[in-house]
């Protein structure tokens, strides 16, 4: 049974599913325990994202474990960094009995990979938009203390929407070793799990961090991935998880974490992944 730690309602702007429907699909994919991390994008500069999500949705969840007995359902949010605004984040969230805080980075100096302005800014060279992307996450973990965040979200986002040829754009460790290599010893000392997002299975064979960087994440000592299908709408909830999870161990990653009001428990991956 899989356990998906990256999915969206439409309690985010882009959301394109209910609570409940979300839930089917995850039964329907195998799916036994799932986490909602909606959007929260303090001060994005696209300002749909900003609007942090509805206290609703917390009537929408209670009303989801009624029904889905046979789901754990846990809440997080995907918090976009932006360290200028930590004490607001912080401030939210302790308003929220959260069991899981993805960190995600959307923005670098003030504009999203998702829009042409961010690599037109360099020129569309990918050396310099990839490095800056992964300096500015560098940057931003070093503002957060251990176990401040649980996780963080698809290291290598720069190039999902990189207008560079789609067999080749996918961010990797050769982009910026020395800067990866400190990125991810910097996710070991913080305690964190790094994310395997599988939304880029949907568009190439690789997920996010591509498997040159998860192997390199175990080289450095790393140990804890966490497995987010980033699911939008219904038909991507627990996509290619098979895949991520074979990818996963052939890097030598064996442990995940399943979450609890921030509490975590160290999961191993093969048993999981046993479909009875
Ligand atoms: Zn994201
Ligand atoms: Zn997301």
């Amino acid at each position: 049974m899989f356990l998906d730690y990256h999915t969206h309602t439409n309690f985010s702007t882009d959301g394109k599913q209910t609570v409940f429907q979300l839930c089917e699909a995850a039964l329907f994919r195998g799916v036994s325990e799932l986490c909602l991390t909606d959007h929260y994008e303090p001060h994005s500069p696209m300002p749909e994202f900003a609007v942090p999500p509805s206290r609703e949705i917390l009537t929408e969840l209670a009303k989801a474990r009624r029904v889905f007995p046979q789901l754990k359902i846990k809440l997080g949010f995907e918090v976009t960094d932006n360290p200028p605004h930590h004490d607001e984040i912080a401030e939210w969230m302790n308003t929220w009995e959260l069991d899981y805080f993805l960190l995600s980075h959307h923005t670098v100096e003030g504009l999203d990979p998702f829009m042409p302005e961010y690599f037109e800014r360099y020129n569309n060279d990918r050396k310099a938009s990839y490095e800056a992307y992964a300096l500015s996450v560098v940057e931003s973990l070093s503002t957060w203390r251990p176990r401040e965040f649980d996780c963080l979200a698809h290291l290598g986002y720069v190039g999902r929407y990189a207008p560079f040829p789609e067999d080749t754009r996918a961010f990797s460790w050769r982009d910026a070793p020395d800067i990866v290599d400190e990125l991810l010893r910097s996710v070991i000392d913080h305690e964190a799990a790094l994310e395997i997002n599988t939304a880029s299975y949907r568009a190439g064979d690789q997920p996010t961090p591509g498997v040159d960087i998860l192997r390199r994440y175990r080289e450095l000592g790393g140990e804890f991935v966490m497995f987010g299908s980033d699911a939008h709408k219904v038909e991507h909830v627990a996509y290619a998880f098979d895949r991520a999870h074979e990818a996963a161990l052939s890097c030598g990653l064996k442990y995940t974490y399943r979450f609890h009001r921030r509490e975590r428990e160290v999961v191993n991956i093969c048993c999981q992944c046993c479909r009875k």
